[in-house]
């Protein structure tokens, strides 16, 4: 089996990756009215955005389901999510997880402030991830979405066969949320959270793909345990 290309999408504050093996594996989708951003990478790679099996969402916060429906509607794609968050795609729901360092609080206060604003455009979900996760090889690619619980209740990583893990949140490194790589800054519970690294260590993790800042291998969390 060919290995796995990885492809950065920024969109907006949000690294969303694009996967491509047998199929192409869309995770996330950005902070909304960025589309642009995921054309430029379709386009530069020769990815066919028809060839999109899946949207994959690592979790239901505002700035990684931002352009979903545009997406969908373009592609056909499913869309996946952890069923607890569905309403955030399907009614655009806005959750706003607790700052778990004083940083994480200080932020939060303006984000809180200013999520009234955002308005998600919603779509249907396809797929309903439980807590036993989803295999991808259906979708064309080594690899699975583990239930990773702990920044938000319905938190999932794209986990790669080969050790690449997209754990959306689970990790910050960089700014404006941290100065390197460690925990979110942001989390509904901090032991479950812990929990789920343990998880994905077990696992086989060996690099961290974090939403916010770049890749890093995972000897900087198991120092954090
Ligand atoms: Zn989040």
């Amino acid at each position: 089996m060919k290995p796995v290309r990885i492809h950065i999408i920024k969109a907006g504050i949000t690294n969303c990756f694009l996967l491509k093996q047998e199929r192409v594996v869309l995770i996330d989708t950005g902070v909304p009215g960025k589309l642009g951003s995921f054309y430029k990478v379709f386009d530069k790679t020769g990815i066919d955005i028809k060839d999109l099996s899946l949207v994959m969402h690592t979790h239901g916060h505002w700035d990684h389901i931002g352009n979903t429906r545009a997406i969908v509607e373009e592609t056909g794609a499913k869309t996946a999510i952890h069923k607890i968050e569905k309403s955030c795609i399907e009614e655009g729901t806005i959750l706003i997880p607790p700052g778990v360092t004083r940083w994480g609080r200080f932020l939060g206060h303006f984000s809180k402030m200013s999520s009234g604003r955002v308005k998600i455009k919603t779509s249907k979900v396809g797929i309903e991830i439980d807590d036993n996760g989803l295999d991808l090889r259906e979708f064309g690619i080594d690899g699975k979405a583990v239930y990773t619980p702990g920044h938000s209740y319905g938190s999932v990583t794209v986990l790669l066969d080969t050790g690449e893990a997209f754990v959306g949140d689970m990790a910050m490194n960089g700014f404006p949320f941290r100065k390197g790589a460690g925990l979110p800054i942001f989390a509904e519970d901090l032991a479950l959270l812990k929990n789920s690294w343990k998880k994905l260590i077990y696992l086989g993790v060996k690099t961290v793909f974090p939403a916010h800042g770049k890749a890093f291998p995972i000897e900087k969390i198991t120092e954090l345990l």
